[in-house]
């Protein structure tokens, strides 16, 4: 390095100084560059990181050498390129080639595309790098990836979590699910649905403010998918918008499917429902009044002695759902059809509370905005500012 240059210094250079010795600088860095990638060479010819203690090149980069995961990652990929094909140093030294453009092609390289491939990546800008690899190996370009991320927050930020505002008016209700008992369904499993802080790692002071942070080990997931994924994904949260009306985040999406199939697939968690259906057996068999009695709390009295429930079942949901087209069935004044699909509700057309009844005929498919103009225009504004504020 040049010893001459100081950062304090920098303010008194001329423009045209300051262009030459960063360019200067770069040609250095290039020469560098190229000797360290001959020595990580040598040293993995020579396998030296094993005597001591690392078991890959990879390893010895990053904690003797101490470069990030993805620096070593790209050094030890084009050396692995010189390695075989020692013709490339040429190119990294006088500019042509880049190290991330030697590190992406380490995988395709062959003794018969040499030629072809130097041709692609010489004077090539990084996407033009990246095709060319895409190319002659699909899925190369991104492949799964974990990686460990520190987050910092607020320490005093609340986590609160999307309010469920199914039921506005309380003749409706989220068309699949039994309302809202249904919250806590998929964390039955002992601790599968308790994780919702990650691990402090550690606490301390934010360097720009007085607010304290607290800083969380999170990890960053990386997959290329296909369209039928995408399809699948956009479905799940589709049928999940009647929770989280605002939408739901990758992580707590994918947590919910893990639970869920952790709970239906895992021997704890099977075990977990094998007990619970059998202590409601038990329940059943000592005490017969105690199911009537839970069921009896969600009836009620319309006055004549006669006992409605307000739940409606399952099948009828989805009967109504599948009758429906999945979306919301409000017709516009100009004769236009909603069809939104997004926090489908089901609407009682002649309201529950005032004697409609869950047969499919008094039934239909709303989202939850079109739920609340007609619940406006039934049960009128200020009733509905009611249900608002409690919310
Ligand atoms: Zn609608």
């Amino acid at each position: 390095m040049n010893q001459s240059i100081r950062l304090d210094s920098m303010s008194s250079l001329s423009d045209n100084r300051l262009i030459r010795q960063i360019e200067s600088l770069r040609g250095k860095e290039q020469k560098v560059l190229a000797g360290i990638l001959r020595h990580l060479v040598e040293i993995e010819r020579r396998r030296l990181y094993l005597p001591r203690g690392y078991s890959s090149l990879f390893e010895f980069c990053t904690q003797h050498l101490k470069y990030s995961r993805s620096s070593a990652g790209r050094r030890v990929a084009a050396a692995r390129s010189l390695a075989r094909f020692p013709v490339l140093e040429g190119y990294l030294l006088n500019g042509e080639v880049n190290l991330y453009a030697l590190s992406l092609v380490s995988g395709i390289l062959t003794e018969d595309n040499i030629e072809q491939v130097i041709s692609g990546i010489r004077n090539r800008s990084t996407s033009e790098v990246e095709s060319l690899v895409a190319r002659h190996r699909p899925g190369r370009i991104v492949r799964d990836r974990v990686r460990t991320v520190c987050v910092m927050e607020p320490e005093t930020r609340k986590r609160g979590k999307e309010r469920d505002d199914t039921a506005a008016a309380g003749s409706t209700s989220a068309w699949n699910t039994g309302g809202a008992n249904s919250a806590g369904r998929a964390g039955s499993t002992p601790g599968a649905g308790s994780r919702k802080l990650p691990d402090p790692v550690v606490e301390g002071s934010g360097s720009n403010t007085l607010e304290r942070v607290r800083i969380s080990r999170k990890y960053k997931l990386e997959f290329a998918v296909d369209p039928e994924f995408m399809r699948k994904f956009k479905r799940t949260k589709t049928l999940l918008s009647n929770r989280y009306p605002g939408g739901i985040g990758f992580e707590e999406l994918f947590m919910l499917l893990m639970d869920e199939y952790i709970d239906r697939h895992s021997p704890e968690g099977r075990a977990a429902r094998r007990e619970k259906r059998h202590a409601h057996k038990s329940d059943q068999d000592r005490d017969p009044t105690r199911e009537i009695g839970s069921v009896k709390a969600r009836l009620v009295s319309n006055g004549e002695g006669e006992i409605r429930s307000r739940n409606i079942p399952q099948r009828v949901r989805d009967e109504v759902f599948l009758r429906d087209g999945g979306k919301c069935t409000f017709i516009g004044s100009d004769g236009r059809r909603c069809e939104s699909r997004w926090n489908l509700q089901i609407d009682h057309i002649l309201p529950f509370a005032r004697g409609g009844d869950n047969s499919p005929g008094n039934l239909r498919l709303l989202c939850g905005k079109h739920n609340r103009l007609e619940a406006e225009r039934v049960y009128g504004s200020p009733h509905m500012e009611r249900f608002r504020k409690k919310e």
